[in-house]
């Protein structure tokens, strides 16, 4: 399915032009237009899911090949140093597009993507707290 006012949509089907280094049934992958990196690149399924929490089980196992595979052919391509993997659910998190997309980014030794958290400190309370209501969902 796809939703018409969505960008994403647009990009994945062909409909609005795009830098695509990849492209098959199922996905497209393009050039991320605001690049936190050289070569940074978006997996996008030309089907319309806005997030992970509703991705069928099959595509999520053939995005995260997809993406393997892309790091390996373009860290050959880019000749970078490390890659991030980074994919973003809910304004809190970051999405700023709600169709689901993962990020490719290719990372060089002393690059200014600059992307992380603050490291915290887990809690007594927190771990027990978590534990429990992680493992009490099914
Ligand atoms: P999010 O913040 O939702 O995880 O990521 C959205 C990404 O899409 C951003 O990195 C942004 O630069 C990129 N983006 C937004 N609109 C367009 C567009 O029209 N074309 C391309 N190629 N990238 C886009
Ligand atoms: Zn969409």
């Amino acid at each position: 399915m796809r939703d018409d006012n969505c960008i994403f949509c647009k990009i994945a089907n062909g409909d609005i032009p795009s830098a695509t280094l990849y492209e098959d049934e199922e996905f497209r992958v393009i050039l991320d237009l605001g690049p936190a990196s050289k070569g940074h690149a978006l997996i996008l399924p030309k089907e319309h899911y806005p997030n992970l929490y509703e991705l069928p089980d099959e595509l999520a196992g053939k995005a995260i090949l997809l993406a393997k595979k892309m790091a390996v052919k373009m860290t050959k391509a880019l000749d970078c140093d490390g890659f991030n993997v980074v994919q973003n659910n809910g304004e809190s998190a970051g999405q700023t597009v709600f169709h689901f997309h993962m990020h490719l980014i290719p990372r060089y030794k002393n690059d200014q993507a600059g992307f992380g958290w603050n490291v915290g400190e887990l809690s007594e309370a927190d771990r027990e707290d978590i534990l429990s209501r992680v493992r009490a969902v099914n």
